[in-house]
């Protein structure tokens, strides 16, 4: 097919240029004098991501999942009771591994669509006099939904109750792209990966865990043996990895903190408030449709999960987009499987290639005889974009250094030019 893919699954995403570029490299020693330069690079990048001074990021050569493992079997025993909510799929996926490794897992079943209910949170929280909640999980961005819950909220529910349970955030789809906060949030183990909002490929699991978090290590009793944090507390303090580490991944990973740092972290943030406002204008604004988030508190800037009426299966939509149009939009997952459509629109992204996404989603709604007005949502998302001051990371394109001189182009002298 010519022309190129546009890719809108919400993770993998779009790898920057300068980050490809920076995986390419010959492979070396990763014992030798020179490799520690490179961690000691990364980890205070990681860092900033994660807002923490107080958290300790590890990173291992596996994807998101490993550091759901990490978290759980370097702090709890077996038998220990979480407190977890599920709604959606990897909510879910994670209360299963939970329960696979031997966890009394305490679960609250929401809507799809809605997030981690607070109250219900702090009211279990009260009620736990005796501390048998050892650690409570909290989903910050539900991908498959595209539902974004308040982290800050489930850290005073804890608070309230003064319960000492840890708490542990699965953020793989928000760092990077929504605000998290490890350190005010009093985050004691947060769980990422590679493949989101860090615009790497897969194939890094990204843990940050706290002091009290790495504290627990020394009584947990769950096995554990390629995730044991000592092993990498021990390697990492020198630079090194205690295993062979997936060297071109970690160059890519220096370059996008790199590119991270140079952008502003509350710049990335504010970017991916704009472009998904856009989004979401394109979506109930100009088609008319839903999202399956059920109230704008909910809303994802990393992901929209568009729900498409009665009768039409969102599959089609999905096949038709990509078939026909080389445009990968997401998937809905388990329960929502033919009811939705995703659009990820985290990680490297701006107002145009997101329009590739929008078009794309039309026309293959269009095709598969769904009655929106053709047009309607890209020029929705224009007039958002157009009638909101861009965020830095994308007005500087416009005026920076780089800027296209079309006097030269036009052939007439710079004067000339101004004057017609
Ligand atoms: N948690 C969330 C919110 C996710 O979106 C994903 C993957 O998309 C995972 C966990 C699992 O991560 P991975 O696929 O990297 O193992």
């Amino acid at each position: 097919m010519a022309g190129r893919n546009f890719l809108f699954v919400p993770g993998p995403t779009n790898i920057p240029e300068r980050v490809l570029r920076a995986m390419v490299v010959s492979m070396e020693d990763h014992r030798s004098p020179k490799f520690p330069a490179l961690t000691f690079e990364i980890m205070p990048g990681l860092k900033q991501v994660f807002r923490t001074e107080q958290g300790t990021p590890f990173i291992f050569p596996s994807s998101g999942t490993g550091c759901w493992e990490a978290a759980v079997t370097n702090t709890l025993s077996p038998g220990d009771r979480v407190l977890a909510a599920r709604f959606g799929q990897f909510s879910h996926l994670w209360i299963e591994m939970c329960t696979r490794l031997g966890l009394d897992v305490q679960v609250i079943d929401c809507e799809w669509g809605t997030g981690v209910p607070l109250q219900q949170y702090a009211d279990i929280l009260k009620a736990d006099t005796g501390h048998q909640i050892k650690a409570v999980l909290a989903c910050h961005n539900e991908t498959a939904t595209g539902v974004t819950s308040d982290i800050a909220g489930v850290r005073e529910a804890l608070d309230e109750a003064k319960h000492p349970a840890l708490l542990f955030v699965d953020c793989v789809s928000s760092l990077g792209s929504i605000d998290f906060r490890f350190d005010d949030w009093g985050v004691d183990m947060a769980v990422s990966g590679s493949q989101k909002g860090l615009m790497l490929p897969a194939g890094l699991g990204i843990l940050c865990a706290s002091p009290t978090a790495l504290e627990m290590r020394h009584g947990a009793q769950l096995k554990r043996a390629y995730f044991d944090l000592n092993d990498m507390l021990v390697a990492n303090a020198n630079g090194y990895f205690p295993y062979t580490p997936a060297l071109s991944l970690l160059y890519g990973l220096a370059e996008s903190l790199r590119m991270i740092d140079e952008e502003g972290l509350d710049n990335i943030l504010a970017r991916h408030q704009y472009l998904a406002e856009g989004v979401r204008a394109a979506v109930t604004k100009g088609w008319g449709l839903k999202l399956c988030a059920k109230e704008a508190k909910w809303n994802s800037n990393a992901v929209s999960a568009v729900m498409v009426p009665e009768g039409v299966n969102a599959a089609d939509v999905i096949a038709r987009a990509f078939n026909r149009y080389n445009v990968s939009l997401g998937g809905g997952l388990s329960k929502m499987a033919g009811k939705l459509f995703r659009i990820g629109h985290l990680g490297d992204m701006n107002e145009v290639h997101l329009m590739a996404a929008i078009a794309g989603a039309e026309m293959a709604m269009l095709d598969c005889g769904i009655a929106i007005t053709p047009g309607s949502g890209v020029a929705a998302a224009g007039d958002y974009w157009r009638q909101h001051p861009a965020p830095t990371g994308l007005a500087m394109r416009d005026t920076g250094a780089g800027a296209r001189d079309t006097r030269a182009l036009a052939g007439a002298s710079p004067s000339a030019a101004i004057k017609s």
